[in-house]
């Protein structure tokens, strides 16, 4: 892998070079917010690229400047790999892992283009040409205004790059709170703010738009299906497939809903688990001492941020539970001990 300084030519060929920017599934404000950042600056470079997401992604997200020019891969499968064939430069935004990508990953894989990673989370897999990584960034987000910065052209961040970026950089820090929110990272937001972002309109597009339903399932799961495992200071959220259908559970409803049980004094771990009806998706939420990504690799094929992670199974609902409340059990100490 080469340093990320080195694409430089790459974008600057006088053949001008055909770019498409992927990121991964079920993309989240940095996710999708670093793909619009990027593609907007490219645009300004003169730059004609394309921004493929391997899934749909929440209406909260819409907003966001350029959106409507991302191509949903289970839409247009076809199309999206034309282009992935084409290309001669793939941004891969805010993962580290081919799987990541559901299907796109093969192709992304077998494609002719140099390929660049830019990411922020841990063990990062070698399929890339050229990278920008490191798990000390608040955000993807935060790495592309590192990459414009590096290119000298902080100059073309104009509303919508900043936009775009600071929505990223305030949701994956949970505003700002994580320990990944450095001096840089203000120092960063700051300049996006100059640059015209407006903190309160993304704050609001992002977390005051709950629908009425999702608003209650919330209020459903803590009143009735948050169970406390107190011998593992843990709290366990399950969801089955039936309750996603009663309240009309959409993509991006469901985010947040895992921080809940972090809230609680004493609670070390916070787990969700959803009935998704290809598989069975978990979320993991710990305090410091606990490696939530350690947990989610060993045990359901996962991985992610040392107190933020994911990871799913094929197996039935009640099995997963099951499994999980098995795996605890090797973690009693780490998640006991003062
Ligand atoms: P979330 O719980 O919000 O879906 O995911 C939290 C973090 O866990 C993500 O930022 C991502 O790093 C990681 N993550 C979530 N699901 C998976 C997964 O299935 N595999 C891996 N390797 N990481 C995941
Ligand atoms: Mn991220």
């Amino acid at each position: 892998m080469n340093n990320i300084s080195q694409i430089r030519p790459l974008l600057e060929a006088t053949v001008k070079p055909k770019v498409v920017i992927t990121t991964h599934h079920k993309p989240d404000a940095d996710a999708l917010g670093s793909s619009l950042g990027l593609f907007l600056f490219l645009q300004k470079l003169g730059l004609d690229p394309n921004i493929i997401s391997p899934t749909d992604y929440g209406d909260f997200l819409k907003w966001m400047p350029g959106e409507s020019a991302v191509i949903n891969f289970e839409e247009f499968e076809e199309r999206s790999a034309g282009l992935v064939q084409e290309a001669d430069i793939i941004f891969c935004l805010d993962f580290n892992s081919l799987k990541r990508i559901n299907k796109l990953g093969y192709q992304v894989q077998n494609a002719k283009a140099k390929k660049v990673m830019i990411d922020h989370h841990l063990e990062p897999e070698y399929f890339a040409d050229y990278f920008l990584w490191t798990s000390q960034a608040s955000s993807t987000c935060e790495l592309i205004f590192w990459l414009i910065e590096l290119l000298g052209q902080t100059n073309l961040i104009d509303e919508d790059i900043a936009s775009c970026l600071y929505a990223g950089i305030l949701t994956d820090t949970a505003s700002f709170k994580h320990g990944s929110t450095t001096a840089t990272t203000h120092r960063v937001a700051g300049f996006l703010l100059e640059k015209g972002a407006k903190s309160n309109r993304i704050y609001e597009a992002i977390y005051d738009n709950y629908s009425v339903d999702r608003t209650r399932f919330i209020g459903f799961c803590l009143s009735q299906k948050l169970e406390i495992l107190k011998e593992y200071k843990t709290a366990l959220i399950v969801v089955t497939a039936d309750e996603l259908k009663k309240f009309k559970i959409v993509t991006g409803d469901s985010e947040g809903l895992v921080n809940y049980g972090l809230s609680i004094t004493d609670i070390e771990f916070s787990v969700l688990i959803i009935d998704r009806t290809v598989a069975r998706k978990m979320s993991f939420r710990s305090k410091d001492k606990f490696p939530a990504n350690e947990f989610a690799r060993k045990y359901f094929d996962g991985g992610g941020h040392y107190n933020a992670a994911g990871g799913e199974s094929k197996e039935p609902l009640e099995i997963v539970e099951a499994k999980f409340k098995e795996a605890l059990k090797e973690f009693t100490q780490i998640l006991t001990t003062k």
